[in-house]
């Protein structure tokens, strides 16, 4: 289990330091700022669906802790691409995964790639809004809100 934790934080340093789809996305047609008042995180979601609903492209800026901003890399990495109700549920599963009460298995690593390393941060339930902060964002953002904070979910 060491050797799985080791790969988690392996994981979530590396997107911290090289983040995938960091920037201003343009043209776009969504945006959301989100914040995390417990850690200071403030993340802007960029995000381009095509006239059906279809994820074309979403790119994050703004600033927060290595947890927030690699949860937001690979964020992107994961929802591009994807119709509305596919991302959708993708959110939903990760952020039900990150909160749930009860410890539920780990991520599969095979299916769901670099996003597995969010099982490690359930082991630090102080940072666990660092990891929800960009999927709370990203649908905040698709629903058409400008803004959302962590503290209001
Ligand atoms: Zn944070």
């Amino acid at each position: 289990m060491d050797d799985l934790a080791d790969l988690y934080q392996e994981i979530i340093l590396a997107h911290n330091k090289r983040p995938h789809n960091e920037g201003i996305l343009d043209p776009r047609t969504h945006d959301a700022e989100g914040y995390n008042p417990l850690c200071g995180d403030r993340l802007v979601i960029h995000a381009r669906q095509d006239p059906a609903g279809k994820l074309e492209a979403v790119q994050f800026s703004g600033e927060g802790c290595a947890i927030s901003r690699a949860s937001a890399s690979m964020m992107t990495d994961a929802v591009k691409g994807l119709s509305g109700d596919e991302l959708r549920k993708k959110a939903q599963q990760i952020l039900e995964y990150l909160t749930a009460r009860e410890a539920p298995p780990a991520l599969d690593l095979a299916e769901y790639g670099d996003l597995a390393a969010l099982s490690g941060v359930r082991k630090f339930p102080a940072r666990i809004k660092c990891a929800t902060l960009a999927w709370h964002t990203l649908l905040a953002a698709l629903a058409g809100k400008e803004q959302v904070s962590t503290e209001e979910a």
